[in-house]
């Protein structure tokens, strides 16, 4: 038994050993992703439902390695927040997403959004209300056409969130809309609600998914939209896939959709491909 027991200990150390060797790896090519032109943004559509027309467009983080391949934002967005590489991954991205619409805007299709996924490193980052405005005034955009997407969570634990409040009211002054991520995961507390400057709040998937399925999923998500439209929010439900879902979420008055039914997120040339057979009311 002792043996068994020794052999194990020996696996379960060989394992470590590969977990944070190939943690090692990531941290190494994350910090020379950028120089090395490894990033590109997707863009997934928002529907408005009562028009059905597309309103704006969320930003993905896509990473290709040659060495990793494809790697997930799930898998990597952490590690680059651990590293802090976040921050000037973070910075590319908001550039490239505001060129991106700017680009749009200039062919004619005016009007839409974008919204851009920001880490709570980068909000907290001195100089990042700076930052923002620079971008925007660099790339000529309106800041009413940008929207960041923030997530709750982040606030509970962080000690510094009256600093952070703060910074988001000057984000707010500027012109910029919030939105708050991922609502209902987490540590969510409906206090968040009243307490953040947000003007748009993002019901997660899992209350989207069981739609379908019973009363009490359609109850909650309902009485999501309820509580949202009383604080005078704008609803974007997420992880959209059927057309029932769409359904019931319309016609209880969910402002916007966003969802494979819809549309996968998709590369820039799919995007003008997109909307030059969507978009009738190009100039
Ligand atoms: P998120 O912000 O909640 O993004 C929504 C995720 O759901 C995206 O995954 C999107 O591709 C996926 N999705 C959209 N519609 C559907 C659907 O109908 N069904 C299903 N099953 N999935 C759907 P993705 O692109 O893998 O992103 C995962 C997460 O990574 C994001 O979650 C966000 O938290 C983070 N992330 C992505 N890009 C960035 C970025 O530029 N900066 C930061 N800080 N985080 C990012
Ligand atoms: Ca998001
Ligand atoms: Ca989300
Ligand atoms: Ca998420």
């Amino acid at each position: 038994a002792q043996k068994q027991g020794k052999s194990s200990f020996v696996l379960y150390d060989a394992s470590m050993q590969l977990e944070l060797q190939s943690r090692m790896k990531m941290e190494a090519r994350l910090l020379s992703a950028l120089d090395h032109d490894e990033f590109k943004l997707v863009y997934q559509p928002q529907v408005d439902s009562s028009t059905g027309r597309i309103s704006g467009f969320e930003a993905l983080l896509r990473w290709e390695n040659p060495e990793l391949g494809q790697v997930a934002p799930d898998k990597f967005i952490q590690i680059a927040e651990d590293i802090r590489q976040i921050i000037p991954i973070g910075e590319w991205v908001l550039l490239t997403a505001c060129r991106f619409l700017k680009k749009l805007h200039n062919s004619g299709y005016e009007g839409y959004k974008i919204s851009v996924n920001i880490s709570v490193i980068q909000l907290k980052q001195e100089g990042f209300v700076h930052t923002m405005a620079d971008i925007l005034q660099k790339v000529d955009l309106p800041a009413e056409f940008l929207e960041i997407e923030i997530t709750e969570s982040l606030f509970m634990e962080s000690s510094e969130r009256n600093e952070l409040i703060a910074k988001l009211d000057q984000l707010r002054q500027l012109g910029i809309g919030i939105a708050l991520d991922d609502f209902g995961t987490g540590y969510s507390s409906l206090d968040y609600l009243r307490e953040l400057p947000i003007t748009t709040l993002k019901m997660d998937k899992k209350f989207v998914d069981p739609i379908e399925q019973d009363e009490d999923s359609r109850s909650l998500a309902s009485a999501i939209l309820l509580i949202g439209h009383s604080l005078g929010l704008k609803i974007v439900a997420e992880g959209v896939e059927t057309a029932s879902q769409f359904h019931f979420l319309k016609t209880h008055g969910c402002d916007k959709i966003q969802g494979y039914l819809f549309s996968k997120p998709l590369g820039e040339a799919e995007v003008a491909g997109l909307l030059s057979k969507w978009d009738d009311g190009r100039a």
